[in-house]
């Protein structure tokens, strides 16, 4: 399905080429390891034809990981639940890697059909984008080492090393409301931040809670980590699609019905680990974005 698109996806680069420029900067935009070329070679795999390509995060336990030729964690069950209602089997899925920065860019060049990659739904990224969902609400928070005292949130990181991801929600929202006083190092992962974080060299890592109770919960930092617990956003995860899509209504309703049907509360306990509750005022989500 994605040759139907390439058209589209030729306009939107120009359009994306502009934003950038009226942008200034644009240092996050820089081609990511990984993706796109995998992405182009397979996909039109399956018995019944065309295939759908979705990106997933590779480094993220409970929600995208990769290990040899398996994919787990929440946002991959998920994406195979909405694949299905969307009519396509499993083995028509092929899940490519979907860096944070790279996320757009996916979508826009065709390399990606969908992403599920604890990807919020925001302004700034429809205006190259469009998303169905949230079909979850995590909170921006911070991961330290369990020792510590004295970071407490986001206002306690003066004089600190912070680690992020490039072209994530939570690098920006930083940069924009915390950043004085505050050295800021972007990696492409956060399990890279996390590697950083246990060896010393950086204080804290921010991003989404539940990606840090995944990371922090791997046996190898067992002890070691702790999620501050100060949640201090809303990241509405979207499933990402190209602004021309027709499926946006579908995926709505396929959200709708694993969230009616029990299996979303199954897949939270399968994959959220046991020290991580979802903020039950939030979730799972009541309110769907309007598809154009
Ligand atoms: N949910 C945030 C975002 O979409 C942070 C997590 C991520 O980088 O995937 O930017």
């Amino acid at each position: 399905m994605r040759g139907t698109r390439k058209a589209a996806g030729v306009a939107l680069t120009l359009a994306a080429a502009l934003t950038l420029a009226a942008c200034g900067g644009g240092g996050e935009e820089e081609p990511a390891a990984g993706g796109d070329t995998a992405a182009e070679e397979g996909g039109e795999g399956g018995a019944g034809g065309e295939g759908l390509t979705i990106g997933i995060k590779f480094d993220q336990p409970g929600l995208g990981l990769k290990e040899g030729d398996e994919y787990t964690g929440f946002d991959v069950d998920v994406a195979k639940y909405v694949a299905e209602k969307l009519g396509y089997s499993e083995d028509q899925i092929e899940f490519t890697e979907a860096v944070s920065a790279q996320r757009e860019t996916l979508l826009e060049n065709g390399s990606v059909d969908m992403i599920f990659a604890t990807y919020s739904i925001t302004d700034d990224r429809k205006e190259r984008v469009a998303f169905a969902g949230p079909y979850f609400v995590a909170g921006q928070d911070l991961l330290v080492r369990a020792d510590d005292e004295d970071i407490q949130g986001p206002e306690d990181l003066e004089g600190k090393i912070l680690c992020s991801v490039s072209g994530s929600t939570s690098a920006q929202r930083v940069k924009d409301e915390y950043a004085a006083g505050t050295q800021l190092q972007e990696y492409q992962g956060y399990s890279e931040c996390v590697e950083s974080l246990a060896a010393g060299t950086v204080d804290a890592v921010t991003t989404d809670d539940i990606i840090l109770a995944g990371l922090a919960a791997q046996p190898q930092y067992e002890g070691q980590l702790k999620v501050v617990g100060n949640p201090f956003s809303e990241e509405r995860y979207g499933v990402g699609l190209p602004q021309e899509n027709d499926q946006c209504e579908d995926i709505n309703a396929a959200i709708q019905e694993m969230i009616d049907d029990g299996t979303w509360e199954e897949l939270i306990a399968k994959n959220a680990g046991e020290n991580y509750t979802p903020d039950p005022d939030l979730n799972p989500p009541t309110e769907f974005e309007a598809c154009a």
